[in-house]
């Protein structure tokens, strides 16, 4: 039958399935409920009690979520001794055990999705369905390491020997895992990285990013509710500067999972390699400066509406999100007048609403970088499109939508974390050069393609030096064992989430020669 749609322009029939999560979202909104939540370190299965910061939505910040007490160096010890201590036993349980509470965790976070999501809209400013693609990925990254565990580490793998020689490779835990994880993906990268370290057989330290603890710390309460002990996965909140920095020189870690900054990764890098004691892994996953390049083969209006939903869903704080893109000349004008003209379209504003496309940034340090580098661009090269803010939105931390011309990539010296698009003309003749401009970036995370050639498609995707390449089609939003997602060069080390090889770095391997 015929979609049945309300006045603006919802598909009704999607909406009726919906009812009961957008219910239950209602109870968590802050106009109908004021509705709070409140978090501190989870040391041991106790919530320890301390001095208290209010959390403020990023959308309006008279509007409170919660309270968070930061971990202080009491609760950073206690946590380490009790994940240390713990480490011996979780190695020895069974990865069928080990693997069936991360399945039962998925359950659960469906169970809360609901709050989950209300969450994610709250403290971290997601627009709904940011939210509800976040509890997706979480629940997908569950499932998915606590089926890769068992297949990589329920038996050894036989190896050949004399006769009479049985020769064995183990898979094992390495010890306390600290993960490390940004407020862009509050739950889906928190759980990401919490899942494979347990999974794998390590005990954990989770600190999450400070301005997203109380959505961690819901995550780590289901996580025990799911029957991971509480000893096994610890929960301590607090900014890198203190929590961050303390446990990754601790001399008792055995292997840190961080997403964020490059610089920070370095940091970290650093940190480690000053410890006494073992050499140990660092997983990270960083930024980018992630380029679309359009040949004249493509179709326009497919390119804008893949550009929009790269450059600005999730007001652009995504790693993967689209930052330069490259117009063959010869379409540059279409494809640019088309663009102007859907960034208008875009709906800016509180993300608790269904219609919202661009929600605010994270805080107001966000914005004023942001803001700051609008200004230096717009001087520099032309400005196409800002669009214009609604004024409800003067209470949070809101970056208009911004797409600015310019002649080459190299006039970019970093990343930039929110919803803002340059874009450069190139000559057919010059294709080359545009890639090698992007490979010296040095960063390496997504790459778009658009062109109806396939051949040149795929030559363009084997020179480039990135990590998910995605080809007429938006590049956000990799999907757990469908596109393992991270980069190379300064966008991380690999290996990549949600991949087949993501948990080979979380243990150590043994060999057993058995001559009985
Ligand atoms: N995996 C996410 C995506 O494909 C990006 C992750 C991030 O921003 O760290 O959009």
């Amino acid at each position: 039958g015929a979609e049945r749609k309300n006045s603006q322009g919802l598909n009704l029939d999607i909406l009726s399935q919906s009812a009961p999560l957008f219910a239950g979202l209602a109870h968590y909104q802050y106009e109908t409920h004021r509705y709070t939540w409140s978090a501190g370190p989870l040391v041991n299965g106790q919530t320890l009690q301390g001095e208290t910061n209010e959390v403020v939505s990023p959308f309006n910040t008279a509007q409170l979520v919660g309270k968070v007490t930061f971990a202080d160096a009491d609760a950073i010890e206690q946590a380490l001794a009790g994940a240390k201590a713990a480490f011996i036993n979780w190695r020895a349980t069974s990865v069928e055990v080990r693997s069936n509470a991360l399945l039962r965790l998925a359950d659960l976070l469906e169970e809360h999705s609901a709050e989950l999501i209300a969450l994610c809209t709250r403290e971290a400013g997601k627009s709904i369905q940011d939210g509800i693609d976040e509890v997706r990925e979480a629940v997908d990254f569950c499932r998915y390491y606590a089926v890769q565990a068992k297949k990589i580490m329920q038996s050894p793998e036989q190896l050949p020997g004399p006769t009479g020689e049985l020769n064995e490779l183990f898979l094992q835990g390495r010890g306390v895992f600290v993960c490390i994880s940004p407020w862009n993906f509050p739950l889906a990268i928190f759980l990401g990285q919490v899942t494979a370290a347990l999974a794998a057989g390590n005990t954990v330290l989770a600190k999450p990013a400070e301005q997203t603890s109380l959505i961690g710390y819901r995550a780590v309460q289901l996580a025990h509710e799911a029957g991971i002990p509480t000893d096994v996965l610890q929960f301590l909140p607090g900014t890198g500067a203190t929590v961050g920095a303390t446990i990754t020189a601790d001399e008792r870690i055995d292997g840190v999972c961080f997403t964020g900054s490059t610089d920070t990764a370095k940091l970290i890098n650093r940190t480690l390699a000053m410890r006494d004691g073992a050499i140990i892994p660092l997983i990270a996953e960083t930024g980018g400066q992630n380029a679309m390049v359009v040949d004249s083969t493509s179709q326009p209006e497919q390119v804008v509406k893949d550009v929009v939903a790269s450059s600005f869903t999730s007001a652009g704080q995504r790693c993967s999100a689209l930052r330069v893109l490259f117009l063959q000349t010869d379409i540059a004008d279409r494809v640019i007048a088309m663009l102007q003209g859907a960034m208008d379209e875009l709906s800016i504003g509180d993300p608790s609403l269904v219609k919202t496309d661009v929600g605010p940034v994270i805080d107001a340090a966000a914005a004023a970088n942001l803001y700051a580098h609008i200004d230096h661009i717009k001087q520099v090269g032309k400005l196409l499109k800002q669009v214009e803010l609604p004024t409800a939105t003067d209470k949070g931390h809101f970056v208009t939508p911004t797409a600015v011309e310019i002649d080459s990539i190299k006039m970019l010296e970093k990343e930039h974390f929110g919803p803002i698009l340059h874009v450069i003309r190139y000559k057919a003749a010059n294709l080359n050069k545009v890639i090698e401009d992007i490979n010296a970036t040095g960063f390496g995370l997504t790459l778009g393609i658009h062109s109806r050639n396939e051949g040149h498609a795929i030559e363009i995707a084997a020179k480039a030096n990135v990590g998910n390449v995605y080809i007429n089609r938006n590049q956000i939003g990799a999907v757990v064992g469908v596109q393992p997602f991270g980069g190379q060069g300064l966008s991380g080390t690999g290996p990549k989430a949600g991949g087949p090889h993501y948990l080979t770095r979380f243990v150590t391997e043994k060999t057993r020669t058995n001559n009985i």
